[in-house]
């Protein structure tokens, strides 16, 4: 059964350590963390979540990308662990679009990221996995990693010029469902 986590909020140390490597994919402690993170993750409507969140130091996070009230343009997949994960490579081109986070509640970011990116990573059975990630899944990706590094996306926006709060950028983005609205 799992538990809903407490989601540490911006300004909270634990958000700005370095996560370390997860040794033991088949720790109870990890196993039940797995399950933990994707409920969680899904009673906020968030599309993503990193063990940083919950104040675990593990390089591990969850991708759960399904439409929904904070995402309504987000498309679907089933909650995948990313345990320990790398960025291989990257597509020269960036693409800016809109995000928010679980810990930064309220505002959204216009952040860069990589269009494309070759990653490997472990999954939650403890196998080796490789593959090529774009788009909206590949922001989703780049913005847990930074949460294994200590950063969060307001350290990637270019000015604070590309910060809205959640209610403008509901009313504004949103509701014009521009390609951007991701
Ligand atoms: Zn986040």
């Amino acid at each position: 059964m799992a538990n809903l986590l407490r989601v540490i909020q911006l300004g909270n140390p634990n958000l700005r350590r370095r996560a370390q490597p997860v040794e033991h994919v088949q720790d109870e402690r990890i196993q039940h963390l797995i399950d933990d993170l994707i409920a969680t993750a899904q009673a906020a409507n968030g599309v993503g979540i990193a063990a940083p969140q919950a104040a675990q130091c593990d390089r591990l996070f969850i991708m759960a990308s399904r439409p929904n009230e904070r995402y309504p343009h987000a498309p679907t997949m089933e909650p995948t662990a990313i345990i320990n994960p790398r960025i291989l490579a990257h597509s020269n081109d960036c693409v800016k679009g809109w995000e928010g986070c679980l810990s930064i509640p309220g505002i959204r970011g216009l952040v860069p990221r990589y269009r494309e990116i070759e990653v490997k990573y472990i999954d939650r059975w403890g196998d080796l996995q490789q593959g090529c990630f774009t788009d909206f899944i590949a922001r989703i990706f780049q913005h847990e990693y930074d949460h294994l590094e200590g950063r969060v996306f307001l350290d990637r926006v270019e000015s604070t010029q590309d910060l809205m709060t959640e209610q403008e950028y509901q009313s504004r983005i949103v509701a014009s469902s521009s390609g951007q609205a991701h």
